[in-house]
């Protein structure tokens, strides 16, 4: 799998990290994004992406920083002249309520959002639920301590490449089960030290986490701007000897 990051970064405004958002390509070529924060839509273009073409889209909770870009995407997606032919179907996945806040949002605007030139399915899935998320990609969730509906997920690729992508969490040893082995830990790390609240991570635990799930390498990523003036790969060393990648806007990994 390739992994491009678009947004390492939080709900904050900032410089050099947009909101959520992490694109994945198959082996088998099929695309899709990892969260879909509010920066996304001009991120896929300012990566050119083929954000046209794109297969699926996984929502990991809903706070804004994570699916604020969803619908400022199928706006676009309906009146832009490169999705006039497109006909095969985009799957948007989420957890419990991501049907009810669609349509809330959808029938607050008149947007008609659904009303595309190709079929737009929304998928809720439950905490987990193991399901085939593309054509050759298994996929596995887990219900993280963030908000009530928020989930981790685990993709398996053809190749038996794997990934657990945690989006927000707050600490849980069964975290580091769920990514038992994982090519890539891909693991929110919004703060350094002394984070302000249980609900997210900082550097010691996702170090834990990352020791105990064994994954060959670890990526962090949604970085409040306490991380801007340290040097993450250098800390991160001191506590766990694997390697571990600091996200940053724009960054391609072979997964
Ligand atoms: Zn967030
Ligand atoms: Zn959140």
């Amino acid at each position: 799998m390739k992994l491009v990051v678009l947004g390492s970064g939080t709900s904050v405004p900032h410089p050099q990290r947009a909101s959520a958002a992490h694109w994945l390509e198959t082996s088998g070529g099929s695309t899709l994004l990892l969260d879909i924060g509010a920066s996304t839509v001009h991120r896929m273009a300012q990566e050119n992406l083929d954000w046209v073409n794109l297969d699926a889209i996984w929502v990991s909770h809903f706070h804004l920083d994570h699916v604020g870009g969803l619908f400022p995407f199928l706006f676009g997606t309906k009146y832009a002249p490169a999705t006039e032919a497109r006909r095969k179907p985009l799957t948007v996945y989420g957890p419990h309520g991501l049907e009810k806040l669609f349509r809330a949002f959808d029938a607050a605007g008149d947007y008609d959002l659904l009303k595309q030139p190709f079929p737009v399915e929304i998928r809720e899935v439950a905490p987990h639920a193991a399901f085939t998320m593309l054509p050759g990609l298994s996929a596995e969730t887990f219900s993280t301590p963030h908000t009530t509906e928020s989930l981790a997920l685990k993709l398996i690729d053809t190749d038996n490449a794997s990934l657990v992508f945690t989006s927000d969490t707050g600490y849980t040893d069964a975290l580091a089960t769920f990514a038992q082995n994982v090519s890539l830990f891909l693991l929110e790390c919004s703060f350094f030290r002394d984070k302000p609240v249980e609900s997210h991570l900082e550097l010691a635990e996702a170090m834990r986490l990352a020791a105990q799930s064994g994954a060959r390498r670890v990526m962090l990523s949604h970085l409040y701007p306490q991380w801007d003036d340290i040097d993450l790969a250098a800390e991160a060393k001191k506590l766990w000897s694997g390697e571990t990648i600091e996200a940053r806007d724009g960054l391609r990994v072979e997964i």
